[in-house]
């Protein structure tokens, strides 16, 4: 089988912090990483390589010059290669344009069976771009996935689905797009031979090496616009409830709720 993997590399937002003083928040010192979901994506193209010989891992992704570093990490934990696409033409993409610019990235590559992404990036936070893209190649997807059986030699697959109130089976044939979830795998940690084997490869596209069309991608060509962002404020003091008896608290609880009308 042949599967490409979209990985993003991301500030690790579990290290960013709030300046209680200035309200802004820190970012000096916060690494970047492999977008968590992005890492149990990579997870199941692995363990379909493990299963069935011959299948090759493609990760990839769109970002500055530094997302190399994250896709060496991929490479270190087994894929086979890594695409970099980095060009200005592309900065400041909004979700449209992201996915415009990593389906050429994946036109490019060629004919695959499986194309895997994460759920979400911690970052952006949208979990619009994987369906979009599979929109945009014309792809069956499901997304939300947490479970995962190959049929038919590679031909479809069985998977779960998280929903809010249960699970969904659903039956699909190839090439389609998943998007995974933590709760699909753990993902392996980078073998100290993925570390030092240098033979891999790690390609770095341009916009002209993708063939996309630049009126589709980028700041300008985002339909959505970025105009202010600022650090939502500290939550207030907690606030103590009186009462003589049990009753008498409980009351003045629902009270309060009713009052805020969260009841
Ligand atoms: C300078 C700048 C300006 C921006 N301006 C805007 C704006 O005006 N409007 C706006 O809406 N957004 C803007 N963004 C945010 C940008 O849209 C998102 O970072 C990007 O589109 C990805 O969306 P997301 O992070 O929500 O990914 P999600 O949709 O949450 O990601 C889902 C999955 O898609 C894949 N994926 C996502 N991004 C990549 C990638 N780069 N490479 C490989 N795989 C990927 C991964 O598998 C990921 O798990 C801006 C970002 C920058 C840096």
């Amino acid at each position: 089988m042949k599967i490409i993997v979209c990985a993003k590399q991301v500030p690790d937002t579990n290290e960013i912090r709030i300046n209680p003083e200035t309200g802004t928040l820190i970012r000096d010192g916060v690494p970047s990483i492999l977008n968590p979901d992005d890492a149990n994506a990579l997870e199941l193209a692995l363990e379909i390589k493990d299963k069935n010989p011959g299948t090759t891992v493609t990760v990839v992704s769109m970002g500055p010059p530094q997302a190399q570093e994250m896709l060496e990490e991929c490479l270190a934990m087994g894929a086979d290669e890594g695409i970099l696409v980095s060009d200005r033409a592309v900065g400041g993409s909004d979700t449209w344009a992201t996915s415009n610019a990593l389906a050429a990235a994946i036109r490019k590559v060629g004919d695959f069976d499986l194309l895997l992404g994460g759920r979400q990036a911690i970052d952006g936070d949208t979990a619009q771009v994987g369906p979009q893209i599979a929109e945009k190649l014309g792809l069956p997807q499901v997304t939300y996935v947490t479970e995962f059986e190959l049929e038919e030699g590679g031909k479809s697959m069985v998977v779960k689905r998280a929903l809010e109130d249960g699970f969904e089976e659903i039956r699909i044939h190839t090439p389609c797009m998943l998007t995974a979830i933590k709760e699909l795998n753990d993902p392996r940690y980078m073998s100290i031979s993925g570390i030092y084997n240098k033979d891999k490869d790690i390609k770095v596209w341009n916009a002209a090496d993708i063939e996309v069309d630049l009126t589709t991608v980028g700041l300008k060509a985002s339909p959505t616009n970025v105009f202010r962002s600022f650090t939502p404020k500290p939550k207030g003091k907690g606030v103590m409830l009186e009462g003589d008896t049990d009753g008498e608290l409980a009351q003045h609880l629902v009270d309060d709720l009713k009052r805020k009308h969260i009841i």
